[in-house]
């Protein structure tokens, strides 16, 4: 009967373990994505060429910039 208790415990530990795991996977393809709609997507300064997060990006005119200054300085 010891080992039916042993194995009866070792199914609850096992499954919620996997729980956690689901429930963690969950939460990263969630972090994921919304990191991947924020940070993920790099543009280029139009200006200097240097690659720089959108969501750090200056836009002006469909154009991408790395600084407000570069922005101005590609109008002239
Ligand atoms: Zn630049």
């Amino acid at each position: 009967m010891n080992l039916l208790r042993l194995i009866a415990i070792a199914l609850v530990i096992w499954l919620l373990v996997r729980l956690i795991q689901r429930y963690r996977a969950k939460n990263r393809l969630t972090k994921s994505c919304s990191t991947k709609g924020n940070l993920g997507v790099m543009v280029e300064c139009a200006y200097c060429k240097l690659h720089i997060p959108r969501q750090e990006a200056v836009k002006r005119d469909q154009k991408f910039y790395c600084s407000r200054q570069h922005a101005a300085k590609d109008r002239d």
